[in-house]
This record gives structure tokens, C-alpha cells and sequence, in this order.
């Protein structure tokens, strides 16, 4: 286990290296950094001071594999050493072999001891001391920073921790230090000198998460970051409490909790379990009695997709942070750079996205975490032209150029569903405020909701419930399918598929992290249709007289009204036979009726016998009626599969008196030998009727449905409410019947 452990660790050798576009200007004195080996791959170096371990690069390099090092005593030796990117790395484990040394993991001192291979335990040794992030001592090393290269003599042998009290001098010490007191006293007892530990607070909201201690008088402080569990120990000194304190943060993500007890007389320990070993600065904050705990934000992932011909680079944190992006050529990368976070994983991988080579994740320095995107030499131009930055406070998409956004990624966190009786209610709560996109799509009947940006947890991405709604007003019931999936990488979408056009009401709570959203049929029940089945009687309309378009319009008409009283709707027609009825009377039928809607049934005709396809044409006077063209029209394009002539707007003799919403629908060309020979056919006639009949129902499930406004978010948090209360009895109702 330890030589895994040591194996993971190389050291790097920067004194040759090129400088790298993607690093900050760097001192170039031979410097040497410490890097994880992930997957045969360098990934997060580090940097310390070579001086320490008295190694010099010699200033002939032959071999590309191996690393020339003059020692101290001026002898030379080699270690095993390998290239990549103009970095040059070196075998952690290579070198203590070719100083003759050994390399240990030992916990006592929290970092690796290089030492005379056959030296007791205690002897003369070279102490690396990682102030960084591990995954565990027996697993793999995540990250390892070695802040502190020195000398160990038999008498710094056994130190419990290698870390140096702060003082509000601002001086460092070994011992904890005391109370002043006046000269010529005695030493009291620590504890009666201490100052008393008044309170702690966690800081969840807005920056990175932080954690304060206040004491009466200002106390030392000294810090370590722990693994297995994760945890930061911060000691202060002298200090006393009266009562252990232990406080939860609001917010988890990177703090689970924090402790303070009396760890020994004059010291108490404040303990911050984390959820992973962190990256964290401890400083006295202005108020001097006050130390603050800084902790970074977790980065531990990243999503990539297009969109509308956008790229879009998902950035996966506890919190937002501020960014440098910057775009470098040759090849073509774009490198983000996330200030105040920790990587909980690294990732170097080559994902599956059409025009990228590589993507990387790692720790490039202590508190920043760096993504690179490298692409395809073809797909580069997406790539912005110069830096840029972004902070949160700025808040705001980050917008990086025209055909590249960068987006941080939201999750969600519960989706749970509730049907009551003609209601279906679906729930959803994210970690960050969402947005909603609807789309309602036919072919079978959907309604979308898309969440963009918002991730779905691994049990939730392929779930599928089956529902069936009471039908209202005397319809059918209606059986109803709601999937969830991620859509793309960075998209949640919730489809809900059903017979008939539903409509929807979608609540956003306060905070807008939480939604409901109802899903229902159509309320049509005491709705009027008033349909108008053009010309009649002496007026044949277009057609000959095998077949005349004032049949063919009858015919249709008719099967609307059934179709439309099926789901639940009233009907009135300005003709049910063969009778001539004048334009002006028409509409004003539907007026004298209040009717909901006026729909006037026709056939197209055209000299020029090839013209074809359907139209749907409507008053331009009211808002709705193109809503309601567009919705027929789409049904009948999708249903007869006939060349789609748009909706038009048109002020035709029999619309324009029309008082409510109003259309006129051309169904097909009867000039048209292909089309007339289909009008004549009665199963076409019925899937035109049934068309137009699922258009209408769709307009006003559109009318009837959409976004709740704001006003109505007490409604909707009591939606809420009803929702998770029934859901959480169904789940103890099932572990009852488990148990049992
Ligand atoms: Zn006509």
C-alpha cells in the first residue's frame, strides 16, 4: 500500500523546461514541482523549492529518459524521467533509489521521509511535507502539494504535527503559547488564563464557505487539513470553552459540520468535517478576537454539448467562483481556470463530443482548478479571441464568445409526482435556481419541459411513470407516460406523453430552485365550437360535380363536431345539409352565440392544377387566432401528411365580422387530381376531421395552461407541500410493507 502510495508521487524538473503558455510567468531558477501520475499522465504539479533538496540538473542533459542530478557532494546520478508537454517529469520513487534513499509515507509527520536506505527510523532525513488534499492513506493520492522540504534530525524525530502556532503578534511558534501575564507572577493554570471561545459561525452564502471562531481576547491559532474522514483541525490557544459547540451548516456541499470541545487544558480544537479534503486558508480576520476558516469550492466534473450551434462547457461545483478563461492555439485549447477551488476528482480523459481531442481536470495550483478543452484543429473557432474574466459577483451568464458559453452546471436534486384525480403534479427542487422551456410537440401528443443547465441525478436519468388522469368533462380517462432523462449533457428533460393534447400550469416557488407543475386535460366542458362548413346548396363551391367542395366540406365538418363533442365540447353548425347559407350570416351565428370559436371548413382550389397542400387562415384582429391557425395547421400537416402552405392571415368576408377567435382551414387542393382523389375518400376526410379537432384542444390547453405568475406562488408552494407530504407517505407505506 505505501509503495503505491509513494509510486503515485513523481517529482518534476522545471530548470529546462520551455515556459508554458498555459502557466503564469514562473521564476526560472530550478525549480522542481511534485506532480500525481493519473493514468500514466502528469496531472497537477506542484511547486517547492529545490534549494532544499540541494539537487542541481546538470547542465548536459543526453538522455531523454533520464534526469542527470549533481549531488551535493558533487557525485552525479541519474533518476528515471519521462516528457510530456515540454514538461519534464521525474520519478519520485527513482530518485530516493538514486540517492540511495527510501521514501516512506509516514503519518506521524503528514508527508513522505526520504532517508538513508538502511538508517533506523529518526536518523538523518529529508522530510516532504504535503499541506494538500488526499483521497486516504490507503487509496489512491489525489493530489499531494509538498509545501515544505527540510532536514530532519533525530531530535525533530516523532513531531505529532508539523505545523507552527500563529500568533496574534503575527509570530510563529512550536509551543502552544501562553497568556501574557504580568511579569514577576507565576504561571496560573492554562485554563484560567485562556480566553473563552464565544461562538462559532458558518458562512454558506455568497463566496466561498467559511467558518468563524470568536474568543473574548484575541488567541494563536494553528491549522491541518486531515483525510480519512476529511476534516480541518484548527487548534486555538490559549483559549477555554465552557460547552462543546457544534454547529450545520445550511449548506453541506462542502462543510458537514462543525465541533469545538476542549481538546486539552488551554486548547480547544474546532473540528470542520468535510465532505473532501479541501483546499483552506486560516487567517485572523480584522476583528483580531476572530479566526476565519476559508474554505474552496469543489469542482468535480464538467459537461460538454452544442446547442443551436453553440458549444457549451458545464462547469461542475459546490459554488461559483471567479473564472480566467483563456483561449490558446497550436493545438487549439481553452483553458479554464477556477480561482478558490479544490478538485475533488481529476479527470483526463477524451470524451465523446464530436470535434473535441481531450479534456483535463485538474488541481494547477493550491486553490485553483483548472479545465482544459482541447480541440480538433477544425473545431478551434469557436474559441474566444482573448482572455476573459468573470466573477460571481458580477453574476450573469458567462458569456466567452459568439459560438462558445460557459455555464455552471445545476443539479437536480428531487423530482417526485402526485396524481389527483384529473391532476398530475410533478415536482421538481434543484441545488440553483432554474429555468423552464416548454415545447408541446405532436406525434404522439408531448409536453416538454426542458430545465437547461440542470443535471439529473444517476437514479432519476432514465425513470419512466405511468399515470392515468380522470378525464374531465365527461371524456376518457387519460393514460399519461412521463419520462425523465438528460436530454443532453447539460439539459434535463421531462416529457409527458399522452392521447390528447394536455395542458399544463407550471408554479415556480420562491427562490426558484423548487417548481410544480400541473398537467392536466383541457378544460373544455361548456366550451362552444361554432363550425361553418363552406358553401351550400345553389353555391357548389370549387370542384366538379362528381365531386363538389361543398360536400367534401359538409362531410368534414360533421366528423369535426363529433370528434369535438367526443372531448367533451359544445357545437353549433352554421349548416348540417345542403342548404345555401349567405357569408354574413355565418359569423354572425357565432357571435349571436358567444361561441369560444369560429372554424370555417374549405377545399382548395387553384387553375393551376399541380398546386397542393393545406393552409390555415386566420383573423388578424385578435392575438389568439394565429396561436389557434398554427395549432390546426400543425395537426393537419403531421396527420395527412400533405405539403405544408403555412398559416396566413387574411381578412376573407366570412372571418372578418367573426367577433371570437376565428380560422378558415383549406384541407387540400380539389383542383389537385392527387388531392381530390384523396378528399374522396372518407378515411382521409376522418383524419382531417380528428386533425383539426386535436388542433383546437391544443389551443386551448395552450390558452388555459403555461407559466403560474408569481402572485400565485403561495398556490404553488402549497402544490408543493401536498406533493412531498404524499410521496414521503407512499415511501414509508412501501418500507412498512417491506418490513413486514
Ligand atoms: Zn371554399
Amino acid at each position: 500500500m505505501l509503495a503505491l502510495f509513494a509510486a503515485a508521487l513523481a517529482l518534476v524538473a522545471a530548470a529546462s523546461r520551455p515556459v508554458q503558455a498555459e502557466d503564469p510567468p514562473q521564476d526560472d531558477t530550478a525549480a522542481l514541482r511534485v506532480v500525481r501520475v493519473l493514468d500514466g499522465r502528469p496531472a497537477a504539479p506542484f511547486q517547492f523549492l529545490s534549494d532544499r533538496l540541494r539537487l542541481t540538473p546538470t547542465a548536459e542533459q543526453p538522455d531523454p529518459d533520464a534526469l542527470l542530478l549533481e549531488l551535493p557532494s558533487g557525485q552525479t546520478t541519474a533518476a528515471r524521467t519521462y516528457r510530456e508537454d515540454g514538461i519534464q517529469y521525474l520519478d519520485l520513487v527513482s530518485l530516493a533509489t538514486a540517492l540511495g534513499m527510501r521514501l516512506d509515507w509516514d503519518p506521524s509527520v503528514w508527508g513522505f521521509l526520504l532517508r538513508p536506505r538502511h538508517a533506523a527510523r529518526g536518523a538523518q532525513e529529508i522530510a516532504l511535507l504535503p499541506e494538500g488534499v488526499f483521497d486516504g492513506l490507503g487509496g489512491p493520492v489525489s493530489q499531494a502539494q509538498l509545501t515544505t522540504v527540510e532536514e530532519r534530525g533525530p531530535e525533530a524525530a516523532g513531531v505529532p504535527y508539523p505545523v507552527a502556532w500563529h500568533t496574534p503578534s503575527g509570530q510563529e511558534s512550536a509551543t502552544p503559547p501562553q497568556a501574557p501575564r504580568p511579569e514577576g507572577t507565576r504561571p496560573g493554570k492554562p485554563e484560567e488564563e485562556a480566553s473563552q471561545v464565544l461562538g462559532l459561525r458558518v458562512l454558506t452564502d455568497g463566496g466561498m464557505p467559511r467558518v468563524q471562531v470568536e474568543a473574548a481576547a484575541p488567541v494563536s491559532h494553528r491549522s491541518i487539513l486531515l483525510a480519512n474522514p476529511a476534516r480541518l483541525v484548527i487548534d486555538l490557544a490559549p483559549a477555554r470553552l465552557e460547552q462543546s459547540l457544534v454547529e450545520l451548516p445550511a449548506d453541506q456541499d462542502v462543510v458537514k459540520s462543525v465541533r469545538a470541545s476542549q481538546f486539552e487544558p488551554g486548547v480547544v480544537r474546532v473540528v470542520l468535517d468535510l465532505t473532501h479534503p479541501t483546499g483552506y486558508r486560516v487567517a485572523r480576520t480584522s476583528d483580531s478576537r476572530v479566526i476565519q476558516a476559508e474554505l474552496d469550492e469543489h469542482v468535480s466534473g464538467y459537461a460538454l454539448w452544442r446547442e443551436n450551434d453553440r458549444f457549451y462547457v458545464g462547469l461542475d461545483a459546490t459554488g461559483k467562483v471567479p473564472l480566467q478563461v483563456r483561449p490558446l492555439r497550436e493545438p487549439d485549447r481553452l483553458v479554464v481556470d477556477m480561482q478558490g477551488a479544490t478538485v475533488t476528482r481529476e479527470l483526463s480523459e477524451r470524451p465523446q463530443v464530436e470535434g473535441v481531442r481531450s479534456v483535463r481536470l485538474s488541481q494547477f495550483q493550491p486553490h485553483v482548478a483548472r479545465l482544459v478543452v482541447e480541440f480538433e484543429s477544425q473545431s478551434g473557432a469557436a474559441l474566444p479571441k482573448a482572455a476573459v474574466a468573470w466573477s460571481p459577483e458580477g453574476g450573469g451568464p458567462v458569456e466567452i464568445s459568439e459560438a462558445m458559453q460557459l455555464v455552471w452546471l445545476n443539479h437536480v436534486e428531487q423530482l417526485r409526482t402526485r396524481l389527483s384525480g384529473s391532476w398530475l403534479y410533478l415536482a421538481v427542487e434543484a441545488e440553483d435556481p432554474m429555468t423552464l422551456e416548454t415545447l408541446q410537440l405532436s406525434g404522439p401528443q408531448r409536453l416538454v419541459f426542458d430545465i437547461p443547465g440542470a443535471v439529473l441525478p444517476r437514479d432519476l436519468a432514465q425513470k419512466e411513470w405511468s399515470f392515468t388522469l380522470d378525464g374531465r368533462d365527461g371524456r376518457q380517462d387519460e393514460q399519461v407516460t412521463v419520462r425523465a432523462g438528460q436530454f443532453s449533457a447539460g439539459r434535463t428533460r421531462l416529457v409527458v406523453e399522452s392521447r390528447d393534447p394536455l395542458e399544463y400550469q407550471a408554479y415556480r416557488l420562491e427562490g426558484q430552485n423548487r417548481m410544480v407543475i400541473g398537467i392536466a386535460s383541457p378544460r373544455v366542458g361548456g366550451r362552444l365550437v361554432v363550425l361553418d362548413p363552406g358553401h351550400g346548396g345553389l353555391d357548389r363551391g370549387a370542384g366538379d360535380t362528381d365531386l363538389s367542395e361543398k360536400l367534401v366540406n359538409l362531410d368534414i365538418a360533421s366528423r369535426l363536431g363529433e370528434a369535438l363533442k367526443r372531448r367533451g365540447f359544445e357545437i353549433a353548425m352554421t349548416r348540417s345539409d345542403d342548404t345555401f347559407i349567405p357569408l354574413w350570416e355565418r359569423a354572425a351565428l357565432a357571435n349571436a352565440l358567444s361561441a369560444d370559436l369560429f372554424v370555417s371548413i374549405h377545399s382548395n382550389a387553384a387553375v393551376d392544377g399541380a398546386a397542393e397542400g393545406i393552409e390555415t387562415y386566420y383573423l388578424p384582429k385578435q392575438p389568439n387566432n394565429q396561436i389557434l391557425a398554427q395549432a390546426v395547421q400543425r395537426e393537419l400537416v403531421r396527420t395527412l401528411r400533405r405539403k405544408d402552405r403555412g398559416v396566413k392571415s387574411n381578412n376573407f368576408w366570412v372571418l372578418r365580422d367573426a367577433e371570437v377567435p376565428a380560422i378558415l382551414v383549406e384541407v387540400s387542393f380539389i383542383t389537385n387530381p392527387q388531392e381530390k382523389e384523396l378528399l374522396g375518400r372518407e378515411t382521409y376526410r376522418k383524419e382531417a376531421a380528428e386533425a383539426v379537432a386535436t388542433g383546437i384542444v391544443q389551443y386551448f390547453a395552450r390558452l388555459d395552461g403555461g407559466p403560474v405568475p408569481a402572485s400565485a406562488s403561495a398556490a404553488g408552494a402549497d402544490l408543493w407541500n401536498r406533493v412531498m407530504h404524499e410521496s414521503r407517505e407512499a415511501e414509508d407505506a412501501k418500507a412498512t410493507d417491506a418490513s413486514i
